[in-house]
């Protein structure tokens, strides 16, 4: 099985994807957590990324589809993986086409969550009390949700066009939420 997960900051895509990647035994890759990664262990690639993600801000596409073309090409992604957080503009959607096509693999589908934005700011400022993320200040927050609508929510409309994308409501439990992630998927397979 080979997953997108996409939608807003605070929306669940990385609970969801990491209650999926047990569930169908598959790695959760997400950039954000491999830039964190990073950061935290000062590589020269957290040094670089860091005043981006610290504003908000995308890293530049050239560092994030390295990242992403080499994770996938990793052993345990062999066999499915779900990508939380990637791809998150028009160009990135290229460059993932791009190492699908070289690694001669196809998407299964783009599950995209959605909720609305007084929602997501309210778990976002949970999540900053709780993790204290250097980019979960009140300004990047914002910020991340512009970058979203601006450049990231457009593409939901390529996938649908492709007809690989499930839309689900974010809002409730995190068990309703994957059931219906689980239920999508398997309809899709049948
Ligand atoms: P996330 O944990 O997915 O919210 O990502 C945290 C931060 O990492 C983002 O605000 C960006 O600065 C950076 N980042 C994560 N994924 C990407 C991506 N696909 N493209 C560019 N920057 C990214």
């Amino acid at each position: 099985m080979r997953l997108l997960i996409m939608g807003p900051q605070g929306v669940g895509k990385g609970t969801q994807a990491a209650i999926l990647s047990q569930r169908y035994g598959i790695p959760h890759i997400s950039t954000g957590d491999i830039f964190r990664y990073n950061l935290k262990n000062k590589t020269p690639l957290g040094i670089e990324a860091q005043a981006y993600i610290d504003k908000g801000e995308l890293v530049p596409d050239s560092l994030t589809n390295e990242i992403v073309k080499d994770r996938l090409a990793m052993d345990d992604a062999k066999n499915g993986w779900i990508l939380d957080g990637y791809p998150r503009n028009a160009s990135q959607v290229e460059a993932l086409d791009e190492i699908l096509s070289q690694l001669d693999i196809k998407l299964d589908c783009a599950v995209a969550l959605d909720a609305e934005r007084d929602v997501l700011l309210e778990r976002m400022k949970k999540r900053a009390e709780e993790e204290g993320r250097s980019d979960d200040t009140p300004e990047a927050i914002a910020k991340r949700l512009d970058v979203y609508e601006k450049e990231t929510a457009p593409l939901l409309e390529k996938y649908e066009q492709r007809g690989q994308l499930a839309r689900l409501d974010g809002t409730g439990e995190v068990e309703a939420v994957t059931e219906s992630i689980v239920k999508a998927l398997d309809e899709r397979n049948n």
